[in-house]
């Protein structure tokens, strides 16, 4: 083995929305020495400091690690790509800013499922709410759910396109009430998001949280680090290795602990490249199994989105704000005042509902975006011009997937198999979903600008056909959760204990999304700083 470097108390693998949070709060709170392995580049680009760089990104760019689903017999053999940020900052440095935390309900949830472990330290709402209060500085909620001085900044959108104003009074005309907060009492409306921005700048987990470190000697951030396996002796965690940009490999040591958070896709990888997984599964690729984990790569869980795609009838939306004598004037617009088109990553409008019970608890998120959005896989499928696209994401997803290994190679990515709308009750779910918001491009004023419905095609209402075009277009909402998670004393399938602990090797823990034992209804990102925030207090609080 090389030389051994040390001088750390605290590795964390991923520098994502997690991993920077945990990383900055043992540095800041805990005064302890930390490594931060990022494998991705800086966080530093205009592409990444502008809301609308989404849109090149998510189809193209060094900024994503594009994985690849194995071919889904469901969706007749497809193959559809899950991006994720391969940047500091991780998600929340490519992501589209929208603010949410879930319901109350999906952590309480959690306590239901988690209460009866060993050592249990509270994973209720009243538990995570602190943490995303503290993180949070909003620019227009304080209150006893909304926190105005946190590091992480929210703030009502800078921009407004007409036709996300469009969508939200048509969705009205369906009978959805006005909501001004999807984080408040109630999810449940149509209305605009807040977004983790603050005059269009990006506030991503690399931006609030580890900038303001600079210059402490207590945190080392290693960047286009990329870890290779997590060092176990006798049943404890010693460190990792992880291989440079220059291709050379180097062994790290923690005195405390490793704290792994490269992201749902990955962390589970990392685990069974080090002998932590199902014995089976290891064995058939010639690792030694160290702690048999059947549940490391299980229990995949997505935000499965269909798109409604629509062509306008005049210059209406996004198309062509980004070329020409018009990208001039917004980028001017943008950098002297932090205002205009710019400052918004599209997705301005949303809504919160259940289809089948709209008085109900909502089992769908609907987000408007003013361009025509689809994934690279299927963008041919209609012309390239004004439009606008809704999509449906179902909130609470019964289908579940699998991440497992392609090979012992570290090199080789994952094979991924996330069965978005293989659950028949998604698929369900989907179809109604999708048919309530078509009805809201008939209701004025968004059906006054409509020239046609692209897709689904005309005629594509019958539920078989309704299906179909789900199977032909459903791709990832980015939020891939569970792969490691959390459980109580005794659950077969539980990969961490409540204290994000991996079971059956010591001194090792897990702080990011993988941990989450359901998905929380709504995006991701803030779940991921709460998940970040509650592991680094965890470990400065012992039980
Ligand atoms: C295109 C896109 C749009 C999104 N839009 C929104 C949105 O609008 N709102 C919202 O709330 N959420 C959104 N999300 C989701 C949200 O950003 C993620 O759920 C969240 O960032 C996940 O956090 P994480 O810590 O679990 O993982 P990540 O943030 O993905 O962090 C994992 C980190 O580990 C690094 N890494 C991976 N492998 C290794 C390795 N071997 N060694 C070292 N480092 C490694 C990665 O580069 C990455 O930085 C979006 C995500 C994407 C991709």
């Amino acid at each position: 083995m090389s030389h051994v470097q040390r001088g750390y108390d605290y590795i964390v693998v991923g520098g994502g929305s997690s991993g920077c949070v945990a990383a900055a709060r043992l540095v800041s709170e805990g005064g302890a020495r930390v490594l931060l392995l990022e494998g991705g580049h800086s966080h530093r680009h205009a592409l990444l400091d502008m809301p609308p760089g989404i849109f090149k990104m998510i189809n193209g760019s060094k900024f994503m690690r594009y994985h690849q689903t194995v071919p889904q017999d469901h969706l007749g053999g497809r193959v559809h790509d899950i991006p994720q940020g391969n940047v500091l900052g991780g998600g929340s440095s490519v992501n589209a800013q929208v603010y949410m935390r879930g319901r109350p309900s999906d952590y309480d949830a959690w306590h239901d499922l988690l209460r009866g472990d060993n050592d249990y330290p509270g994973w209720s709402w009243k538990d995570v709410l602190p943490h995303f209060r503290g993180m949070e500085g909003n620019n227009r909620l304080q209150d006893d759910l909304h926190g105005g001085n946190g590091p992480l900044l929210v703030s009502d959108p800078g921009h407004i396109n007409e036709v996300s104003r469009w969508f939200v009074q048509s969705v009205q005309a369906l009978g959805l009430p006005f909501n001004h907060d999807f984080n408040g009492v109630s999810q449940r409306g149509v209305g605009f998001y807040q977004f983790m921005n603050r005059h269009g700048k990006r506030s991503s987990a690399a931006y609030a949280f580890i900038a303001p470190l600079e210059g402490n000697p207590n945190l080392k951030v290693e960047l286009h680090a990329r870890v290779r396996r997590i060092e176990i002796e006798n049943g404890v965690a010693t460190g990792v290795t992880y291989r440079d940009a220059s291709g050379q490999d180097h062994t790290v040591h923690a005195d405390r602990e490793v704290i792994v958070a490269a992201g749902s896709l990955v962390t589970p990888q990392l685990l069974m490249l080090s002998g932590i997984g199902s014995a089976d599964h290891l064995r058939s690729h010639g690792i030694r199994c160290i702690a048999d984990l059947p549940g490391v790569g299980e229990n995949l869980i997505d935000h499965p989105e269909v798109p409604i795609t629509a062509i306008a009838n005049g210059p209406y939306g996004y198309y062509k704000q980004g070329v020409g004598w018009r990208m001039l004037a917004n980028g001017l617009q943008f950098k002297v005042f932090g205002s205009g088109p710019i400052t918004s990553s599209g997705v301005e409008a949303g809504a919160f509902v259940n289809p089948m019970d709209p008085a109900g608890t909502p089992s769908i998120q609907a987000f408007c975006v003013p361009i025509v959005y689809l994934d690279r896989d299927t963008l041919d499928s209609v012309e390239d011009t004004y439009g606008f696209t809704v999509t449906t994401v179902i909130v609470k997803p019964k289908s579940r997937g699998t991440v497992r290994l392609r090979s012992a190679n570290p090199e080789d990515m994952p094979l991924v198999s996330p069965n978005l709308l293989k659950h028949p009750d998604d698929m369900r779910m989907m179809i109604e979903a999708q048919k309530y918001f078509l009805r809201a491009f008939h209701e004025p004023p968004l059906s006054e600008k409509v020239k046609r419905i692209a897709i689904p095609a005309p005629g594509e209402t019958s539920d078989e056909a309704m299906a179909l075009h789900c199977k032909r277009f459903v791709k990832t909402n980015y939020h891939p959760s569970g792969t490691c998670r959390m459980g109580a004393t005794g659950d077969a399938m539980a990969v961490l204990d409540t204290r994000m602990r991996v079971r059956g090797v010591e001194r090792l823990r897990i702080c990011d999304l993988s941990a989450m034992p359901d998905i929380n209804a709504g995006n991701t990102n803030a779940p991921a700083m709460m998940m970040g925030s509650r592991c680094a207090e965890l470990i400065l609080q012992p039980a």
